[in-house]
């Protein structure tokens, strides 16, 4: 196979990094992990360490600013070793710190990337609903501001590190119309992990939003 973009030697240490760490900190224990539905919170954090939890983001968020190519080689070698821990640093690089890089202000950047960055934080993304997965413009979950505050309302489901993820970023419809804006809707809103139910390590789990008010910052407008 020839690469278009050849690896650094910088990502080549990253991966031989990832690939010890899979090897003996991750695959002796992913049996159990996996019997027990739980991952522990520090394979998180020692996976920040190592950079894993910002593969792709701004060195000047704490990020490791590799390429995809490196980042998806990189799962790919925590998935040998087991796939639903990978799945998870997957999610949180692609779907939370992806979508508050490229669609976050300048101060959300601020706020939140260091932290997810570093493992400080794991980061979850919910888009999918019972009745929309596929279909993003069908999604029903709608965010109204209220005094400076975000109320949403919704049902989201198959989220990936729904029940653990120290902030998630939601889709909402804010009855604004255009396609932008149902598939990246105005108002998606970060907003603290509250509840779940119906864990799955690997399918993730069911969010039932349903009429919290919560001090939001503005949505990713
Ligand atoms: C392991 C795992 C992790 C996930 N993590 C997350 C997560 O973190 N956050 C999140 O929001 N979601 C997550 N999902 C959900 C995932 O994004 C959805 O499963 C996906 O969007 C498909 O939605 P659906 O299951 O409702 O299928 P549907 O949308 O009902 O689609 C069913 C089938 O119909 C086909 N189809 C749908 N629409 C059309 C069309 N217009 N034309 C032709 N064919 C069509 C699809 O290709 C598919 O084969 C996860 C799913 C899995 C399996």
């Amino acid at each position: 196979m020839i690469l278009e973009h050849p690896l650094s030697d910088e990502e080549r240490a990253f991966l031989d990094r990832v690939a010890a760490f899979s090897r003996d900190e991750v695959m002796p224990h992913a049996d159990d992990w996996d019997h027990d539905e739980n991952l522990p919170r520090e394979i998180f954090t020692k996976a920040g360490q190592i950079g894993m939890m910002g593969m792709v983001a701004p060195k000047e968020y704490g990020g490791g600013g590799m390429s995809n190519l490196t980042a998806a080689l990189a799962i790919k070698e925590l998935g040998k070793a087991y796939a639903a821990l990978s799945m998870d640093i997957a999610a949180h690089n692609a779907l939370a710190v992806g979508q508050i890089n490229r669609f976050g202000t300048e101060e959300q950047k601020k706020k939140y990337l260091p932290r997810l960055t570093s493992g400080e934080w794991i980061g979850a993304w919910a888009l999918t609903e019972p009745s929309a997965g596929s279909d993003t413009g069908g999604i029903e979950t709608k965010g109204t501001e209220e005094g400076g505050q975000w109320r949403i309302n919704g049902m989201e489901k198959f989220i990936t590190s729904g029940r653990t993820a120290d902030l998630v970023v939601v889709m909402a419809t804010t009855g604004q119309t255009g396609i932008g804006d149902q598939v990246f809707p105005r108002g998606t809103t970060l907003l603290p992990f509250r509840r779940g139910r119906h864990q799955s390590l690997l399918h993730g789990i069911l969010l039932d939003i349903n009429g919290d008010i919560r001090e939001l910052p503005r949505g990713l407008d």
